[in-house]
């Protein structure tokens, strides 16, 4: 329990998860000070917009805001820009930070995760990881009509990219040492139909190889791959995944061995909670660790934590969510949700011209426990209700079949989840089914 006034809540990272964390302690009514505080100078963007609605252009940056200053304010939210929080003393319960010290009664750490760059090769003018609207500001003056965009790396970022670059008029090639783009979390018959789809529209793909060496001094020129073979590249993005930023929580006496370690009520420590990117958390539905790196995971996170906090210990309610993330690519929703089990069944929607649509699920002792819908928004809307209680696989399949028999392709991203990269959409932690739909 906290005390009414006093230092207040401290929330450490001001994008979704400290976002949701601060409004969530108003929603309960906490009467203290909030601050949140954030190292980046700029007011808080949005990160999906970064490689779809903000890199094409569709989107502007005042858009892609997470939020209205004046709506926090006016909820007594201070959000502090270009502040960093260097290093926690637990014991006295302060931050130190690049604006001074910062006492408080209650921590959210909320500082998501830094992207990985690419090992043994330095910053270079044209050189690109994706995290922030300044990186993808850069990147989209590299894409000019005809730019060579080389991406290194077919996981969701990059494959997102490769979309939006193609419909910038640049020349993708897509390099991954994997054999199929995306195929951790799509499976290889999937990923394989997701490579058509960007085949069919231009990008050329590299698979099963490495990159040896980035050449050009002043920028970047040409990729060497491991067979000895060149891309000549007017820009490179480095899309290989994010490692959480942790880095200024060392010495804190935290376990931050892999993510900040917490347990099933986002706790961290005492009167520290973590959510979103930064957090690997005990999930009590599924009885493991996990860390997730999606939006929704990243806002109910936030909402948890900070209500948690509020409580005393016997009143904390376990976080037990159902992964969720979305992706888009071209006209194609692709939706996920759950956590991969060993029995796998795949359910075509029989569309010639569209052979990637379909809904994957997998199970495990009969029962589902993910689903994987690629262009099939109406049927994901129901497979994501039926995630929730634990339903056979043979009910599922047999709903999804015939939901996706008269399903029409969705080329509309506002179906489905996508009311969570809206530019100021305030995500209510009991609201994260997407629309039901109306059948
Ligand atoms: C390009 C891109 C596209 C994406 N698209 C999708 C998508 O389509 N669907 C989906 O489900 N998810 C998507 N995601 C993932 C989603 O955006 C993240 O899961 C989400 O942003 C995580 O939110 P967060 O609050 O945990 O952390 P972050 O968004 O990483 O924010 C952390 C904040 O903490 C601040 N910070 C870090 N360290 C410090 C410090 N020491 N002191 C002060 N401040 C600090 C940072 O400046 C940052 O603002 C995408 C991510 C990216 C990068």
């Amino acid at each position: 329990m906290l005390p009414p006034t006093g230092a207040g809540v401290v929330v450490v990272g001001a994008s979704v998860s400290g976002l949701h964390a601060a409004e969530a302690l108003r929603d309960a009514d906490y009467a203290g000070p909030v601050t949140v505080l954030d190292a980046d100078p700029g007011p808080p963007c949005d990160r999906p917009p970064l490689s779809k609605q903000l890199l094409s252009g569709a989107w502007t940056r005042e858009q892609a805001l997470l939020r209205d200053a004046d709506a926090l304010a006016g909820r007594g939210i201070e959000v502090r820009h270009g502040v960093r929080a260097l290093g926690l003393d637990a014991a006295s319960s302060t931050l130190d930070t690049s604006a001074g010290t910062l006492p408080y009664d209650g921590l959210v750490v909320a500082t998501g995760a830094v992207a990985r760059g690419l090992p043994g090769v330095g910053a270079r003018p044209g050189l690109y990881t994706l995290r922030t609207p300044a990186d993808c500001l850069a990147l989209r003056a590299d894409l000019e009509d005809g730019a060579a965009l080389v991406i290194i790396g077919a996981g969701f970022i990059g494959m997102e990219v490769a979309a939006t670059a193609r419909g910038l008029g640049a020349a993708v090639t897509v390099v991954d040492p994997l054999a199929v783009p995306m195929q951790a979390v799509l499976g290889r018959d999937t990923g394989l139909a997701l490579q058509r789809l960007h085949t069919n529209h231009g990008v050329a793909f590299r698979l099963g190889r490495s990159v040896q060496v980035v050449h050009g001094a002043s920028r970047v020129e040409v990729v060497e791959l491991d067979d000895g073979s060149a891309v000549r590249a007017d820009a490179v993005l480095v899309g290989i995944g994010a490692r959480p930023a942790t880095d200024w929580l060392t010495g804190a006496g935290l376990d931050v061995s892999s993510g900040l370690q917490c347990d099933q009520y986002l706790a961290a420590g005492p009167r520290i909670a973590g959510a979103g990117d930064v957090v690997d958390w005990y999930n009590p539905r599924y009885e493991q660790r996990m860390r997730v790196e999606h939006w929704t995971n990243a806002a109910e996170q936030g909402a948890h934590a900070a209500r948690n906090l509020l409580l005393a210990p016997g009143d904390r309610i376990p976080v037990d969510l159902v992964p969720y993330f979305w992706s888009d690519q071209y006209d194609v929703r692709i939706q996920f949700g759950g956590v991969v089990g060993d029995v796998v069944r795949v359910v075509p929607a029989g569309d010639v011209d569209r052979p990637e649509r379909r809904v994957v699920l997998t199970g495990r002792e009969g029962v589902l426990t993910s689903v994987l819908a690629v262009g099939a928004d109406r049927p994901f809307v129901r497979a994501r209700r039926m995630l929730r209680r634990a339903t056979p696989m043979d009910e599922a399949e047999k709903v999804i079949r015939a939901l996706l028999s008269t399903d029409l392709v969705s080329t509309d991203p506002g179906r489905a989840g996508a009311a969570s990269c809206l530019p100021g959409n305030r995500l209510a932690v009991d609201a994260v089914v997407p629309p039901a739909d109306s059948s």
